[in-house]
């Protein structure tokens, strides 16, 4: 009786609601946050029952479109994010874009990541529905904020609730990793902001090369920073910088970071990793990304770098 009672309130609540337009599809760019919180989005709005329709992964031709209609002054991952949402533009009539201010309460995240909503739309106009929530923990932890955009797409307060937590439980799952392993060589560390190390088309070929050198790489581990912010409180950048600061030179080989033309956080944060490296003894490099070159010259840089440390050892 209870189960048809429920029912029948709820199919008499959606009714005037609109489920269809509240469950229409939502666009997912595979770019920027979607690799800040990996799986959550999906898992929040798979619980709402919204379809999410993802742009496909990063190629040649996804660069060469960022290039052609971004502005030419953003950095890489912000150009492709341009590129991944004009190809979402055909296919659906809103997609997400949240305004990211703060991953972790103490923290900052950069700039450019607040105005995303409104340059989406400014780019965008007419194209589609930007659906946005302002991502502060400074301010409101992430399941409030969920439970918040939940309620803002017209779903109830237990519905949307429920979203949040198999969304922060997908996300948990996602960061979670196994410890690197003590035995065995030195390794190298690839660092770099989430959406880069994260997006296939951009860290792989770092990856593959060192593989191909017989050189054992790991790759920087999701995460947020765990002590206060000094010197830095850009969230990923003080993140790369804790981890960095942790590193044993009797284990760790060398460090490659995969940074992007025009970040301002990197270029306000390499000296802080160069010099933290460099006390430690530890190598390091840094490889820039951009539209034009991507990992031009890449293979030969790699192998550069592998053969000094080898020299010098
Ligand atoms: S941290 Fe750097 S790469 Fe990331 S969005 Fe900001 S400027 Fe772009």
């Amino acid at each position: 009786m209870r189960t048809f009672f429920s029912t029948l309130f709820r199919s008499a609540r959606d009714a005037g609601r609109n489920p269809a337009s509240i469950r229409r599809p939502i666009g997912l760019p595979r770019a920027l946050f979607h690799f800040l919180h990996p799986g959550l989005w999906e898992a929040f709005f798979s619980s709402l029952g919204i379809p999410v329709v993802l742009s496909t992964p990063t190629a040649r031709a996804t660069l060469e479109r960022a290039d052609l209609i971004s502005e030419t002054e953003h950095c890489l991952p912000v150009k492709l994010l341009d590129a991944h949402l004009e190809e979402l533009a055909s296919r659906v009539d809103r997609v997400l874009v949240p305004r990211i201010l703060s991953q972790r309460r103490g923290f900052i995240s950069c700039p450019k990541l607040a105005a995303l909503p409104d340059a989406v739309r400014a780019q965008f106009r007419g194209h589609f529905e930007v659906v946005t929530a302002d991502l502060d923990e400074n301010r409101l932890p992430l399941a409030r904020t969920l439970a918040g955009l939940g309620k803002q797409l017209g779903f109830d307060a237990a519905e949307s609730e429920h979203a949040a937590a198999a969304a922060l439980q997908a996300l948990a799952a996602a960061e979670a990793s196994a410890p690197p392993s003590d035995a065995g060589p030195k390794r190298f560390l690839l660092i770099g902001h989430p959406y880069n190390l994260a997006d296939a088309y951009l860290s792989e070929p770092v990856l593959l090369k060192m593989a191909s050198l017989g050189v054992p790489i790991d790759r920087l581990d999701f995460g947020s920073p765990k002590s206060a912010p000094e010197p830095l409180r850009w969230d990923t950048s003080a993140h790369m910088l804790e981890i960095l600061r942790a590193l044993d030179p009797a284990r760790c080989a060398g460090v490659i970071q995969l940074t992007s033309f025009n970040c301002g956080c990197d270029s306000m944060a390499g000296p802080y990793y160069r010099e933290t490296l460099k006390a430690a003894g530890i190598p390091f490099m840094a490889l820039t990304l951009d539209s034009h070159s991507a990992l031009a010259g890449l293979d030969t840089r790699l192998e550069a770098f592998v053969d000094s440390i080898e020299g010098r050892s």
